[in-house]
């Protein structure tokens, strides 16, 4: 039995590599979720704390934390765009301190450590489909600087963590992720646009609309991020984890139309600030060195598990 840490395990998507980690192994693992709720809630993860094998702990990865695991999964840090904007400070904090904390976790007690990086290290991007070897295009004193510069010094630090300590580490560049447990109150794109379908409200685009994102299944995630851990201390990645298939913003509107049988109107706002234009992951490097992984939830099926998911909630 493995005991695995989990940083902002009470998050979207903690919550779910939560689950499954408790499922996995040989009757399962011991997995020890820690979370500040800032944008997590004990909610996700209210159906897991009968487990004996799940633990629950409340701290705040900018400050120092000791356990004895074998492996940490460093989710913690707001994802959102409004979420990561509420406090730019806090946010560099999150992921350059929470960094350094779980490293140093890592190092003392020899537990392997995987980072939740981000698409996001590839900014505004210039090349199209992005591979893990593009250095990306970032604005390093904007509003989503906080959240870009925050997660690419986290990858620095964890590469020198590996080259300087030795310690074993893997990065993933995750690409935008939805499903069942996103905040309805998030802010990013699919869960206000299924909230603004169901309550009948206008469906808020930003811009025109062509700008694009590739949008991956939570589960397909997870099986990512599992098969990533388990790769030998040889491979580190980086390593892009998202789903290939690109869409406009306008058509995942009109698909969330479609699938919430709503009579909302699009209307179109503003723009905010370096928005990317354009979003999809080079995935061969994951298709290769995850035995075969790849996406295998399409967005139509996905959209609907989501929608029946905020509908039970709303
Ligand atoms: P989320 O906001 O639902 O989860 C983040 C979790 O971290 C929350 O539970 C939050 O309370 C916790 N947290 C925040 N600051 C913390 C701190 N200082 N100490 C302890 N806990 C803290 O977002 P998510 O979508 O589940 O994202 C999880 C991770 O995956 C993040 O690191 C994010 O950057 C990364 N990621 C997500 C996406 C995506 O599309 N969802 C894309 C790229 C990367
Ligand atoms: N977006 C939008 N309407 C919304 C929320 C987001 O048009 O109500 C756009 C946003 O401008 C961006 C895309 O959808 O172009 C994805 O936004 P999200 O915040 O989900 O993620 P990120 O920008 O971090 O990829």
């Amino acid at each position: 039995m493995k005991r695995i840490l989990v940083t902002g395990g009470a998050g979207f998507i903690g919550s779910h590599l939560c689950e499954r980690l408790l499922k996995d192994g040989h009757g399962g693992n011991d997995v020890i979720c820690l979370d500040n709720f800032f944008t997590g809630s004990k909610n996700n993860v209210l159906h897991l704390l009968h487990n004996k094998h799940f633990e629950l702990v409340r701290h705040d990865v900018t400050e120092r934390y000791m356990a004895e695991v074998d492996e940490i999964y460093n989710l913690a840090c707001p994802a959102s765009p409004v979420h990561y904007q509420y406090n730019p400070i806090k946010t560099v904090k999150t992921s350059v301190m929470g960094a350094i904390n779980m490293l140093g976790l890592a190092k003392r007690i020899k537990a392997k450590i995987l980072q939740a990086s981000t698409s996001e290290i590839y900014g505004d991007p210039t090349l199209h489909p992005q591979p893990e070897s593009y250095w990306g295009n970032v604005n390093c004193n904007g509003i989503r600087s906080c959240y870009d510069e925050g997660k690419r010094c986290a990858e620095t630090l964890f590469m020198d963590y590996h080259r300087q300590n030795g310690v074993r580490i893997k990065i993933i560049r995750i690409f935008n992720t939805y499903g069942p447990r996103m905040q309805p109150n998030d802010g990013r794109v699919i869960s206000n646009f299924i909230i603004q379908a169901l309550a009948g409200n206008d469906i808020t685009i930003y811009g025109d609309g062509r700008q694009t994102r590739s949008f991956q299944y939570v589960d397909d995630l997870v099986e990512g991020m599992i098969r990533m851990m388990a790769t030998p201390d040889d491979f580190i990645g980086p390593v892009n984890i998202g789903n290939p298939v690109e869409f406009t913003i306008l058509e995942l509107a009109e698909k969330i139309i479609e699938h919430t049988g709503s009579q909302s109107k699009i209307i179109h706002l503003s723009l905010p600030a370096d928005d990317p234009k354009q979003r999809r992951p080079d995935i061969s490097l994951a298709r290769t060195a995850l035995h075969g992984w790849q996406p295998t939830i399409p967005l139509n099926e996905g959209l609907c598990r989501t929608i029946d998911y905020f509908k039970s909630i709303l």
